[in-house]
């Protein structure tokens, strides 16, 4: 995780790098406005912490300019603790506020929650219907824990039913986004692929997932009710 530090005061800015560095985050420091909106704008910082009183240009413009380039997110200090600065702060998009003088483990906890708040939500990258789980990722489907040797193709056939659960897809659809032809006559190929998948994914089981919609097509769901 890299972090840009702008802070014009030496003592300040060393005592903040050590303890983020031991922390196990990669600091750069900035020691003014100027150089630390141009660090950040052409930076790929996760975080930037940034002072207010700076010589030069000061933590509200380099803020109110960064915001036009990018949305990294700001933890702003300040040794004013007033009201008005918090809230011009706030107004400028900082998403974060630190008074002078702090705490280190309070200014860490604030840098590792902001840090959190940017990570995207892990998303589960299973798909289930029934006892059927298809694993993308891995390439790899089981029913009820047992493990379904699919082709390459009939693995992709799968998927898409699986992605679009409950929706119908045509042959002219499946043929077009698993086999990329682009046909609307000959759709023998997919009537095949479907037999083939319904040989291993339902025929060995009670509960069938693949359902044939007459004169439209083909939709994997579970029609059981829980
Ligand atoms: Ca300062």
């Amino acid at each position: 995780m890299k972090i840009l530090l702008i802070e014009d005061e030496p003592k300040a800015a060393d005592y903040l790098r050590q303890g983020l560095a031991e922390s196990g985050y990669v600091i750069e420091v900035a020691h003014n406005g100027t150089d630390g909106l141009h660090a950040a704008v052409n930076g790929d910082h996760h975080l930037v912490i940034l002072d207010i009183m700076l010589p030069g240009i000061d933590g509200f413009a380099v803020l109110s300019a960064l915001r036009t380039a990018k949305q990294v997110p700001v933890l702003m200090l300040t040794a004013r603790g007033q009201t008005d600065d918090k809230v011009r702060g706030f107004g400028l998009g900082a998403d974060d506020y630190l008074v002078k003088p702090f705490q280190f483990p309070e200014l860490l906890a604030r840098v590792r929650a902001l840090l959190r708040r940017g990570q995207p939500i892990p998303v589960d990258p299973m798909l289930r219907a029934a006892d059927l789980e298809i694993d993308p990722v891995r390439h790899r489907a089981t029913r009820a824990g047992q493990r379904i040797d699919l082709s390459a193709k009939e693995f992709a056939l799968l998927t898409l039913l699986a992605q679009k659960m409950g929706e119908v897809l045509s042959r002219t659809q499946i043929a077009s986004l698993v086999w990329d032809i682009h046909f609307d006559s000959d759709t023998n190929v997919i009537e095949v692929a479907i037999r083939r998948l319904r040989a291993k994914i339902d025929d060995p089981f009670e509960e069938k997932l693949i359902h044939t919609v007459r004169g439209v097509g083909y939709v994997l769901e579970s029609r059981l009710t829980p």
